[in-house]
């Protein structure tokens, strides 16, 4: 493997401990930022070149997709390209698929992305309210339940068991957990859960497909192991068998998913079941600067209850830094336009687009920062770093059209993707913003990929585009998508950027409202906190606001988890709004449409500059002609349409005409970085239109 980097290089003595510690049962345990998941990608590249395994026989997992993809990106810049790093869905779907026709054969099941619309039947039938929140209530208390392997039957002692809620009488619940179960199986379909169930199952009834497994997968590696499920364990379990070569590693301070069922007992107790284990502690922070790294050590150490093995004090590695920063808003707009400005001095500092996030507890929070990004015209993604064809959407999507290729339909290609992907979100009209919006960004980033194929390859049908699919999802071609990224803190775990901003850290937000009076869950919502804070590298800031809407009632109180943390002289604990305000920075309070001259409602609306509903004149062919610079582009840089520009803005360029670079970046959606990029190529194909039409 020449050239190919040496895996123990740069590794602390404790690190090195673990990654060479000889085949069997290893566990680190350790607060975040100290290399865990470096540490894990070393172990595997290490074992690989001792010889110990062969990288086809290696398979990692973690829990987001976001985090696979990471571990797989680090495993690859080790050379290591056959060892797999999967979520333990996306690994059980897989190994489901290969080992169904033998297990049951017959009909292959269809994925449910969701448990609602089967839930809102049976509620509907047991006379149950179907108000989006009670399913969705239901819909987690199954998750939870299924999770915990616990069966209908013995759901009502196990939620007094638990202490746990329930969204109606326990009794009620378990009526509509069987009921749901049966409607499911009865459609033979299989909801996430299951696909965890059904391997377990498959591996421990049938002793040769364990036997054809376990000789084709031989090392286990877990990464956030605090979060494993019940049903996730079991799964693990099949897989091991009666082996022990498994490595974990996790971070009991950094449990976010107890509500789903998830528990650090099994990491805790990891030496109590595996007594030769190799433990490896480690203590030094080499993410955070010492300034991040001591509000961190701030926020856990008032944690109550930590478990032993959980009580790490985190050693900041790194050069000093800029403090951390607290902010106080009058509103959240004003907190939002804030951030927003504070995001774009970073950016004109130097830090990359890709180094910035904006983290939330919710993914309601979402909607307001998306506005203020793109009144600045900063591009951002609402879930950063997900590979394309790893996105949940873009997989039901593949699974749909793979089945539908089967009977070889005919028809023009695009329309018939179109078609197929119209029950998945592909709405004729696209929805408003948020996860929607961006999952029928998605969905049609398919169907124009359709459009291309059919434009380049004569006769290609729907199988010839799966297998285009296929193809370009197992070459995982790196999105080269550049933008801030928002995320929820759920979803930031294991991952890290330079510049972190956590907002709308209110009372009713962190902790959220629901956990108020049970002490368990206040506890998981100061973890939140801590894998937040932990996230940032060298710029941290964490703000709030009194009150939601512009000018609001300011009722709201700071998060209580911050009030031990700002120093009593901090000098921006209480910057009142105002100094911040739009109108204050010498910008637009409000931008007006530029064919009515109403004021502008709406993201949409913000990007095309005008109304929805107003009428434009449009030149048809330089939109085409936008359209096919577009697909080129992307072909070339081998990315989604919608990453170059998305439709809105493509047709606000085609709307508006601009002549040169400053009208071309008034645009929203074109930010520096496409002016750069982008910007002389779309000037010179607005130029050529315009000359051609003789404008
Ligand atoms: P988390 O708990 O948040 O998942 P982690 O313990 O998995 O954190 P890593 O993501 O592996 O931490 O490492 C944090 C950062 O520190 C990474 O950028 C990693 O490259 C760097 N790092 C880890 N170990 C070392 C080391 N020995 N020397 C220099 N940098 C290191
Ligand atoms: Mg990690």
């Amino acid at each position: 493997m020449a050239g190919a980097p040496d895996p123990l290089d740069g590794l602390d003595p404790d690190q090195l401990a673990a990654v060479t510690a000889p085949r069997g049962p290893v566990c680190v345990l350790a607060g975040a930022g100290t290399g865990k998941t470096r540490t894990i990608v070393s172990r595997i590249a290490h074992l690989i070149h001792a010889g110990h395994v062969s990288a086809g026989q290696v398979l990692a997992v973690t829990f987001t997709a976001r985090a696979a993809g990471e571990m797989r990106t680090r495993l690859r810049a080790l050379d290591i390209h056959a060892a797999q790093a999967r979520t333990f869905h996306a690994a059980a779907l897989r190994q489901l698929r290969y080992f169904w026709p033998r297990v049951v054969g017959g009909e292959q099941w269809e994925l449910i992305d969701g448990k609602l619309r089967l839930v809102s039947q049976v509620a509907n039938k047991l006379g149950l309210g179907t108000e989006r929140e009670t399913l969705r209530d239901l819909a987690s208390e199954i998750e939870w339940a299924k999770a915990s392997l616990i069966a209908p039957a013995d759901y009502p002692a196990a939620v007094a068991r638990f202490h746990r809620e329930t969204p109606a009488p326990a009794e009620k619940v378990a009526e509509v957990y069987t009921g749901y179960e049966a409607l499911k199986n009865r459609a033979n379909q299989l909801d996430f859960d299951d696909l965890l169930l059904h391997t377990a199952a498959a591996l421990e009834e049938h002793s040769a497909v364990a036997e054809e497994f376990r000789d084709r997968y031989r090392c286990f590696v877990v990464d956030e192991y605090q979060d494993v499920t019940p049903l996730q364990q079991r799964v693990l379990d099949a897989w091991l068998g009666r082996r022990d070569d498994l490595t974990v590693v996790g971070d009991a301070n950094q449990t976010i998913y107890s509500f789903a069922g998830a528990s650090a007992r099994p990491l805790l107790d990891f030496t109590r079941r595996f007594p030769e284990a190799t433990v490896v502690r480690l203590e030094r922070d080499y993410r955070s600067t010492p300034e991040v790294v001591s509000l961190a050590n701030r926020v856990i150490s008032a944690a109550r209850d930590r478990p032993a093995g959980s009580r790490l004090r985190l050693i900041g590695q790194r050069k000093p830094g800029p403090d951390p920063v607290f902010v106080e808003y009058d509103d959240e707009p004003a907190e939002a336009t804030a951030v927003a400005g504070r995001i774009k001095d970073l950016i004109e500092q130097g830090v990359a687009l890709s180094e910035i996030a904006v983290l939330f507890r919710i993914n309601a929070q979402s909607e307001v920062y998306e506005q203020a990004l793109t009144e600045l015209g900063i591009p951002y993604l609402v879930r950063g770093g997900e590979r394309f064809f790893n996105r949940q959407e873009i997989r039901q999507a593949t699974a749909a059209l793979r089945t539908a290729a089967v009977q070889s339909p005919t028809g023009e290609l695009p329309k018939l993707v179109r078609g197929l992907l119209e029950p998945l979100g592909l709405t004729a009209d696209p929805p408003a913003g948020g996860a929607a919006r961006e999952r029928w960004e998605s969905l049609l980033a398919l169907v124009e990929l359709a459009e291309e194929l059919a434009a380049t390859v004569a006769d290609a049908d729907l199988a010839r585009y799966v297998h285009e699919l296929e193809l370009r999802a197992q070459a995982q071609h790196p999105p080269t998508v550049e933008g801030v990224t928002l995320a929820s803190l759920h979803s930031a775990k294991g991952l890290e950027w330079d510049a972190v901003f956590l907002v709308g850290l209110v009372d009713g937000t962190l902790p959220i409202q629901h956990a108020d009076g049970n002490e368990a869950q206040i506890e998981e919502e100061r973890r939140l906190l801590y894998v937040g804070v932990t996230r940032a590298r060298e710029h941290l800031s964490l703000t709030w606001a009194l009150a939601r809407a512009e000018g609001g009632k300011r009722y709201r109180r700071r998060s209580r988890f911050l009030y031990g943390l700002i120093p009593e002289n901090h000098p921006t604990a209480r910057v009142a709004a105002s100094a911040t305000r739009r109108r204050d920075r010498g910008m637009p309070m409000i931008r007006h449409c530029r064919v009515c001259g109403d004021e502008l409602a709406g993201t949409m609306a913000f990007k095309l500059g005008r109304c929805e509903t107003c009428p434009v004149d449009l030149d048809h062919g330089l939109l085409d002609r936008l359209k096919q610079w577009r697909l080129e582009r992307s072909k070339a840089l081998r990315v989604p349409v919608y990453v170059i520009f998305t439709d809105a803005t493509l047709l606000a360029i085609a709307e508006q005409c601009p002549a040169d670079r400053a009208a071309l970046v008034s645009i929203s959606g074109v930010g520096a970085v496409k002016l750069d990029k982008f910007g002389q190529e779309v000037l010179s194909v607005v130029a050529n239109a315009t000359r051609s039409s003789g404008m």
